[in-house]
């Protein structure tokens, strides 16, 4: 134990951040705010909280630091907590939505950016909290934006709270104008040079990112791969496909150790990836834009970058929100390949032309902010009593094109009233930590008498694509298993409310899943969901009543959410969306997508967009609902110009 401390406490010295440790601390004591820059892996998060906290910050209050992602609040607490060699959860803990792992005791939180916006909402002043440390500052999320509003307002009436403002890029002016010209640490990063090679994929990228991995692998000295995908889909396809190759080449060549990282993977298996792994091996790391600046591994030399990342994308044209695999910006592109560099000279596989890099990528990504939708924010700070947008202090603000239609889709929902203020029914939307409409669909299955059934399905969807697996040598069986719970073409919704019912029935058995074809991880965390929306739900005075059997009210109150998200058909298996106009397709994957005839009308979860725009999470639904449902939203004359007969 003495050892393991011993080398913990070594460790810690060696960040490049340690040399600074009293000029940090200087710094704070001297300024209220503070801009701290440096390279990814030099110690910011995880050692800048605990500097702070060995210096008796926390003895006026908790330090709380912010991150955009989940897996980061998580595994960078795991590892605060063994550092100070605490259980995690006592004095170091972590909050992201659905999990509080916080005491009494906590005294170093790490949280998303999210929960932080939450913890304003229940306490205004922050009044238990010595210091903000708003954290991977650059990744520019809308929760972060709000929060630098929030928290330069908070430190004007609070002039005992610090603020530490962190970024891994040097935009820090940015940052430093903004706070009233805030000092900036700057914090010189340790990085050996990248050697950078192009590759103009000839393939199908995925099959490229395949085969420059064993390129590397078979012909290229030490160190391990880190490859930089677009999202779980890609990453599980990978993994395969790596795993394959291994089996039938593997004893000619050393041993590849693979690990998936991205945001949903649960907790034990995102810790593999900081696993030691035996001499002879190579670690392989496949994974989401995560790991550009929030996570660092140690250790990887060589890096292949896609130059792609899934980004929310919001057209207030169209007034639609998708997911859209997109160019990443060349700062990306910089940040990927400096994790080849870390712990000496390393190489970047770019899988595209130099002539991309230079002419199609963005220098900086549009912050999030800007490009999607912010509807949620809206009710946010809404419920803050916040109303004067016009003069809110956004860093950069959200076009009014996009705030007039976030306040026309709250109105439609019942959030607000038409002077604009808050209802009963807004306020406790904004009380769910969910999308608007997801809150909007489960107060509504109260009227509709089914509050139980449309939480499960509020669950399911929360883990979305992770449900059905379907292994390459058993995809009939899977396929089957699958269809048994889509029987009748009830919809996605409804068949994933039917696979929850009947493993509750199994009284939660993992070996139902596996006979089903179902990740046993992801019912599981299905149910956490389920029981934290119970929670929220008894708090709010909804009452859990219950009808499984009737399958319109369950739909009824899922458009009472959703009803901007209306398809229809517009000839073979081709849709185009009631209000937004795009053509758009039954995802492949949806148990709509082979009922055939096609279903006239259908409500959907939510927007892909891959090769096609796709509608994922489908369910057949009746246009005479709408106007029951959504009067304010959809005119008579609206729906009568798609189909003149239909009313
Ligand atoms: P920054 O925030 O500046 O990017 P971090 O504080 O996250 O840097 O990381 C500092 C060092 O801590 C990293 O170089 C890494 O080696 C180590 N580290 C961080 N998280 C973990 C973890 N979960 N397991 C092992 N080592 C970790
Ligand atoms: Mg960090």
């Amino acid at each position: 134990d003495y050892v393991s401390k011993k080398h913990i406490g070594d460790g810690r010295k060696s960040l490049p951040i340690y040399q600074f440790k009293d000029k940090l601390l200087q710094m704070i004591r001297d300024n209220q705010v503070l801009v701290i820059v440096g390279e990814t892996g030099s110690g910011k998060t995880t050692q800048v909280p605990q500097y702070l906290h060995e210096a008796g910050y926390t003895k006026q209050g908790k330090i709380i630091c912010t991150q955009p992602r989940r897996v980061a609040a998580m595994s960078v607490a795991a590892r605060v907590a063994v550092e100070m060699g605490v259980k995690l959860g006592h004095e170091v803990g972590f909050k992201i939505r659905f999990e509080d792992c916080t005491s009494e005791k906590t005294v170093v939180e790490y949280m998303t950016d999210g929960m932080l916006l939450r913890e304003f909402s229940s306490q205004p002043d922050l009044k238990n909290c010595s210091v903000i440390m708003v954290d991977e500052a650059h990744e520019r999320t809308v929760s972060t934006d709000i929060i630098f509003s929030l928290v330069k307002d908070l430190a004007r009436q609070r002039s005992d709270l610090k603020l530490l403002i962190s970024s891994a890029t040097l935009d820090a002016e940015k940052f430093s104008d903004y706070f009233d010209c805030a000092p900036i640490l700057e914090i010189p990063g340790r990085q050996y040079p990248v050697d950078i090679l192009y590759k103009q994929p000839v393939d199908e990228i995925l099959e490229e990112a395949v085969a420059a991995t064993l390129h590397i692998h078979v012909t290229q000295q030490p160190g391990d791969i880190l490859v930089f995908l677009t999202g779980q889909e890609d990453i599980e396809t990978v993994e395969e496909m790596l795993r394959e190759k291994v089996k039938h080449y593997g004893s000619k060549m050393g041993e590849l150790i693979i690990h998936p990282l991205f945001a949903n993977l649960p907790t034990e298996l995102q810790a593999r990836i900081f696993d030691p792994i035996p001499e002879k091996a190579r670690k392989v790391i496949l994974a989401t834009n995560i790991a550009e600046t929030s996570l660092t591994i140690e250790g990887i030399r060589y890096v292949i970058d896609s130059g792609l990342c899934k980004l929310s994308s919001y057209s207030p044209r169209t007034d639609m929100g998708s997911l859209q695999v997109t160019d990443i910006s060349k700062a990306s592109a910089m940040q990927r390949a400096g994790r080849a560099g870390r712990t000496g000279p390393g190489k970047c596989i770019r899988l595209y032309a130099p002539d991309h890099f230079q002419n199609q990528m963005e220098d900086n990504c549009v912050p999030e902010i800007q490009r999607s939708d912010i509807v949620s924010v809206v009710l946010t700070l809404k419920a803050l009593g916040i109303n004067d947008f016009k003069n809110f202090d956004f860093m950069d603000p959200p076009s009014d094109e996009s705030m007039i239609k976030a306040l026309e889709l709250l109105y439609a929902l019942g959030a607000l009233n038409s002077k604009g203020d808050l209802t009963r029914i807004g306020k406790l939307m904004a009380e769910f930590p969910l999308d608007p409409k997801l809150s909007r669909m489960l107060i509504a299955a109260e009227k509709y008498g089914c509050a139980e059934e449309v939480m499960t399905i509020a669950a399911m969807l929360s883990v979305d694509n992770a449900i059905f697996y379907s292994p390459k040598n058993l995809q009939a069986m899977a396929e089957n298993a699958k269809k048994r719970f889509e029987d009748g073409d009830v919809g996605d919704h409804i068949a994933l409310l039917r696979v929850y019912n009947s493993w509750k029935e199994t009284d939660f058995s993992s070996g139902w899943c596996r006979e089903n074809f179902i990740q046993a991880r992801s019912m599981k965390r299905a149910r956490d969901v389920r029981d934290q929306l119970m929670n929220l739900m008894e708090k709010a005075g909804i009452e859990l009543n219950s009808n499984p059997n009737d399958l319109d009210a369950i739909k009824k109150a899922i458009m009472s959410g959703f009803f901007p998200h209306i398809g229809i058909l517009q000839g073979s298996g081709s849709y185009r969306i009631l209000k937004g106009l795009q053509n758009v397709q039954i995802h492949p994957k949806s148990g709509m997508a082979r009922v055939q005839p096609n279903p006239r009308w259908v409500v959907f979860h939510e927007l892909v967009l891959t090769r096609k725009e796709y509608m994922r999470h489908v369910s057949e639904v009746k246009p005479k609902w709408l106007l029951e449902i959504a009067p304010h939203y959809y005119e008579r004359k609206e729906l009568e110009k798609f189909f003149p007969r239909l009313l």
